[in-house]
């Protein structure tokens, strides 16, 4: 540990790391985290932000914060997801620049460092690209693909490989603190904010330590969450489907035509039951995208906070 710690103004890195059932990893994370900063003369903090954690995050990030300095820590009140830890982290940092990692080392910690010169040659966004996704299977990876193309569409930024380890300077996380919207996607509105940008490769680690907090289900939700955070195309779908049933309408429609003057009417009646269900479950996919985005509107009105903070460690106790 060294004494390198300053204040704002001085060129400070805040490291924010959201943490969810992290026990095993606070200690090793802080520790490596710190060494590797100290080393490289990077004046630091580190922000853990325990995300409503089921085990012993919290106590092992007041132990964290008893023995460094530099540790401080926010304590949910529930999990509001990794989302909201981003941004409470971001919103409770007081360096000059702030890096957002995660707490399982998957983030290669060196890359701080280059992420952290970068900054100093006046980047003021660097974004952490993976070259590599680590292991995944093929369905993850396809889906993941399916994903990041819509996301790229809408951000008109290739996300294919973008991650949520990156640099932004003190600019770049105030406007993004700004931003009112509840439904944030840290990953993409990094991009969207523009600023002075490059990016840094960094290789995805394994995880020594617990194990992925996501399942397929919570992967599902949060594509479609972001896709409709940042998107209406789906919305511009209903249109489209619209427009070619009612296409396929005209041609049907001239056909039984046809067939009525033609004198063959009676055997239409497959037509009739296709037509129905085609149309049918057209309408109600349509009501249900439309209804999706109606409940996001609503989620936004209402206004209520990303994240409730209920106990904070470190200095800023
Ligand atoms: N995380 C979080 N809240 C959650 C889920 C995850 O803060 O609800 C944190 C987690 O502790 C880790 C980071 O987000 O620091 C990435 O999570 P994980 O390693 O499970 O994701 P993966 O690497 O598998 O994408
Ligand atoms: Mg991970």
């Amino acid at each position: 540990m060294s004494a390198n710690q300053k204040k704002r103004g001085e060129n400070m890195l805040s490291v924010i790391i959201p943490a969810y059932n992290e026990e095993k990893m606070i200690q090793t994370t802080a520790d490596t985290v710190d060494r590797i900063l100290s080393e490289a003369s990077v004046p630091y903090e580190i922000v853990f932000v325990n995300d409503g954690s089921k085990d012993g995050t919290w106590q092992q990030i007041e132990t964290a914060a008893k023995k460094n300095p530099h540790v401080n820590g926010l304590h949910f009140s529930r999990n509001f997801g990794k989302e909201s830890a981003i941004f409470a982290g971001l919103a409770n940092a007081e360096g000059d620049c702030c890096a957002v990692m995660d707490c399982d080392l998957q983030h290669p910690p060196e890359v701080l460092v280059s992420m952290y010169r970068l900054w100093e040659q006046g980047y003021e966004v660097v974004e952490g690209v993976k070259r590599s996704r680590g292991k995944e299977s093929t369905i993850h990876r396809a889906c993941a693909g399916l994903f990041y193309k819509m996301m790229s569409k809408a951000v008109k930024i290739d996300m294919s490989r973008a991650s949520d380890f990156k640099l932004l300077d003190r600019k770049a996380v105030d406007a993004l603190l700004e931003m009112p919207e509840k439904n944030a996607f840290f990953r993409a509105l990094s991009s969207w904010i523009g600023y002075r940008s490059t990016s840094v490769e960094f290789d995805v680690q394994e995880r020594t330590e617990g194990e992925s907090k996501w399942s397929t289900w919570s992967l599902i939700k949060y594509a479609v969450t972001n896709v409709v955070a940042f998107s209406t195309a789906p919305m511009q779908f209903v249109t489209v489907a619209g427009i070619f049933t009612f296409l396929f309408a005209i041609v049907l429609g001239i056909e039984s035509l046809v067939r009525y003057f033609t004198g063959h009417a009676v055997e239409g009646f497959t037509t009739v039951i296709l037509l129905i269900l085609i149309v049918g479950s057209l309408i109600m996919m349509s009501l249900g995208i439309i209804g999706y985005y109606i409940s996001k509107i609503y989620e936004e009105v209402k206004g209520r906070p990303k994240y409730l903070i209920s106990k904070k460690a470190g200095k800023r106790k």
